[in-house]
């Protein structure tokens, strides 16, 4: 059953499997014979207590998280981690960022106000449309950790293979690549992604740390953004994101039952073709990130003018495509197509996009 609903390819909050919304709406009222709605009920309960803990082995079991990892579910989304992070891992006060587009800016911005960054590669000079070659970096000794945003939002790139940070610790930002494909924790440090763009509703992120990176002695800082607190709380220092832990305990259930990440990737990159087979045909339209490096999740395209950008934008939204219009800061368009999007939601885009240029080219 469609409910009504538009191909909505906002960037995020985004789109949520049909099957799970329905779910959730049957439990609203009275969930599992509580007498309450999920929303309503103490996170000291033993019938929630149920829920986040499956929330947490769903997602141990889905990204094969080893035992010596934490599993944190921490609110202030993710930007908060452009602060946590450098604040609770630079010992040395020094860590090498890599700048692909505008999160991994804002990320550089926050953790200069901690410690030493040293951009060690920039995407910067071609407008953030590719990812530079690190694989060799110069890299200090004292380097508390490399820092990479493994999928730009904004701008459409995604990392195909890690950096080599030469022995130190890898920090990612998952935000918008969260559980689209099979990931190798033990080659990161510390991942963490917002949940709104690939997973649940917004106002949470989930941190996976590794247990050694998690320090004692941080005291100075507020209690809230050691994490320390979190991991020694299992999540429940203060009233956690009760009902965003819920919704992506579902989520993690429904990605199970399509056969896990490994399927996710194949679903994804079928998807996807769709529309960069077209982008790559089209005499109007082209996506603008390196072939080599392109999203999966973002695909930023532009026509042959803002002018006509715009007029494709309104077009499609009266289509009843929501949410087309390129950010801000770079125009154009962006479809993001998040494992929650169906593949005829691609394809009836394409169509559109094939028959506006048939009658505006
Ligand atoms: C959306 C996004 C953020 C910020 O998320 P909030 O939850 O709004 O703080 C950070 N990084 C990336 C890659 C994002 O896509």
């Amino acid at each position: 059953m469609n409910y009504g609903r538009t191909f909505n390819f906002s960037a995020g909050p985004a789109m949520m499997p049909v099957p799970v919304l329905e779910e959730i709406r049957d439990e609203m009222m009275n969930y599992r014979d509580s007498g309450m709605c999920v929303m309503e009920m103490s996170h000291r309960s033993g019938v929630y207590q149920k829920i986040i803990d499956e929330a947490e082995a769903d997602l141990r079991d889905l990204m094969g998280i080893p035992d010596n990892y934490k599993v944190l579910f921490i609110q202030g989304g993710a930007t908060l981690q452009f602060s946590m992070i450098p604040m609770n891992l630079m010992k040395n006060g020094k860590a090498v960022y890599i700048e692909t587009g505008a999160w991994s800016k804002k990320a550089i911005a926050e953790a200069k106000k901690v410690g030493d960054v040293i951009v060690a590669a920039s995407s910067k000079d071609k407008n953030y449309s590719y990812i530079p070659d690190c694989s060799d970096l110069d890299i200090p000794e004292d380097t508390d950790y490399v820092y990479i945003c493994e999928n730009e939002t904004i701008h459409g790139s995604t990392w195909q293979t890690l950096p080599n940070t030469k022995g130190h610790v890898l920090v990612s930002d998952q935000s918008s690549m969260f559980l689209s494909r099979p990931c190798n924790v033990s080659d990161y440090g510390l991942i963490y992604a917002g949940v709104q763009k690939n997973v649940g509703p917004a106002g949470m992120v989930i941190v996976i740390i590794r247990e050694d990176l998690i320090r004692d002695d941080v005291e100075d800082l507020p209690i809230y953004l050691q994490y320390k607190t979190h991991a020694e709380n299992d999540s429940m220092y203060n009233t956690p994101n009760c009902w965003a832990i819920y919704c992506c305990g579902k989520v993690f259930k429904y990605l199970k039952s399509l056969g896990g990440l490994e399927a996710m990737n194949k679903i994804n990159l079928d998807k996807a073709k769709v529309l960069y087979d077209f982008l790559d045909s089209s005499k109007m339209f082209r996506g603008t990130v390196e072939k080599k490096d392109r999203s999966l999740m973002n695909v930023p395209f532009v026509s042959t003018s803002p002018e006509l950008d715009a007029e494709v934008v309104a077009a499609t939204k009266a289509a009843g495509y929501d949410n087309l219009k390129g950010h801000r800061s770079v125009g154009g368009l962006r479809a993001s197509i998040y494992n929650a999007m169906p593949k005829e939601g691609v394809q009836a885009l394409v169509d559109f996009l094939k028959k506006f240029e048939e009658e505006h080219g």
